[in-house]
């Protein structure tokens, strides 16, 4: 199987030398990506190949569910980097219809460690029960609630520092919110986007109303 993969791998670093020689030169000395991809783990949904994006055109973070934690330090790290030093100007999440993860968090089962990672799903199947209810099948619930996540996502990430300074410092970066069709292969945009002045925290020093 490894054997099968490195081969694999030759065979594409030859293609591609072939299409541009200085292919490999130009990626190695430079990363310039427009992009940063946050998505779920799922195999079928590998960043580049459903973007139609080559190596070097987005920085990418995957996690189980594409859950926006915020205190995860690992996806906090890409993203400050992502932002402050590769100056991205488009940030997407990206869920997807069909997401294990998503089918984990409304299952009544134990799954380990993930039932912990996997618990802002739960919560936000608590919160939008109403709505989710009116969905006519689990299978449309459970991809309604893949799109809430994705949505609650868009609104974390925007709520960090990281963002909040760096519209400060008058950067454009924008954040997007997507789902991924495992059926037909195709991005929807799920008209959530924020960008710099779209989004104020709370005013904390206001006066209050007289
Ligand atoms: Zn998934």
């Amino acid at each position: 199987m490894l054997n099968d993969l490195l081969l694999r791998n030759r065979a594409w670093s030859a293609r591609r030398h072939a299409q541009e020689p200085d292919y490999f030169t130009r990626l190695a000395a430079l990363q310039a990506p427009e992009f940063f991809w946050i998505g779920c783990s799922d195999s079928r949904v590998p960043a580049n190949v459903v973007a139609g994006l080559d190596p070097g055109e987005v920085f990418v973070h995957r996690n189980v569910a594409n859950i926006v934690h915020s205190s995860d330090m690992n996806l906090l790290s890409a993203l400050e980097f992502a932002v402050d030093a590769l100056k991205v100007r488009e940030i997407i999440l990206c869920g997807h219809y069909g997401c294990g993860g998503v089918k984990a968090a409304t299952e009544d089962l134990p799954h380990g460690l993930a039932d912990h990672w996997l618990e802002p799903i739960r919560r936000l199947a608590r919160g939008y029960a109403v709505d989710l209810g009116r969905e006519r099948d689990t299978e449309a619930r459970r991809d309604r609630l893949a799109e809430l996540n994705v949505i609650e996502g868009v609104r974390r990430i925007c709520e960090t520092p990281i963002l909040q300074r760096a519209w400060r410092r008058g950067m454009k970066v924008r954040v997007h919110g997507l789902i991924y069709g495992l059926k037909d292969g195709l991005l929807r945009d799920l008209d959530c986007s924020i960008g710099p002045g779209h989004f104020q925290p709370p005013d904390f020093h206001q006066e209050a109303a007289q």
